[in-house]
């Protein structure tokens, strides 16, 4: 049996979680949990972690040289860094509206990159 302790980050109470791992059985244990949630937390962070990712993306043609952005959903954590290089690499183009998908499916990973600022055209 072997044990991790983990933080909860989904809520301002940040839970101190500990989960039991039955290597034979594959079975996850969690306590410390508040909610339900503390307990799909823990399982997908020692499975599948994944995050949303924030970042900035090089604009042409715009009032602003950059525009900020993020994931419309998770990403798996080992896909983060070749989504930031890849994103380094692409303009997008002004005008670009709060919310506009600059980029789709970001490597296949199913999450769109979504502008959440306003950038007018110079
Ligand atoms: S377990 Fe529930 S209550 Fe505790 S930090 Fe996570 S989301 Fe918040």
């Amino acid at each position: 049996m072997e044990t991790k302790k983990l933080i909860c980050i989904n809520c301002p109470l940040g839970c101190s979680l500990e989960v039991s791992i039955n290597k034979e059985s594959g079975e996850y244990n969690v306590t410390g949990n508040t909610c339900k949630r503390g307990e799909s937390y823990a399982i997908g962070e020692l499975t599948n972690p994944t995050r949303i990712v924030t970042t900035s993306l090089f604009v042409q043609n715009g009032k602003q040289k950059m525009v900020s952005a993020k994931t419309s959903t998770e990403i798996p954590k080992n896909l983060i860094m070749p989504s930031m290089i890849y994103l380094a690499n692409i303009k997008v183009n002004a005008p670009i509206k709060t919310g506009d998908v600059l980029v789709e499916n970001i490597l296949g990973t199913g999450a769109n990159i979504v502008a959440t600022r306003t950038v007018d055209k110079r």
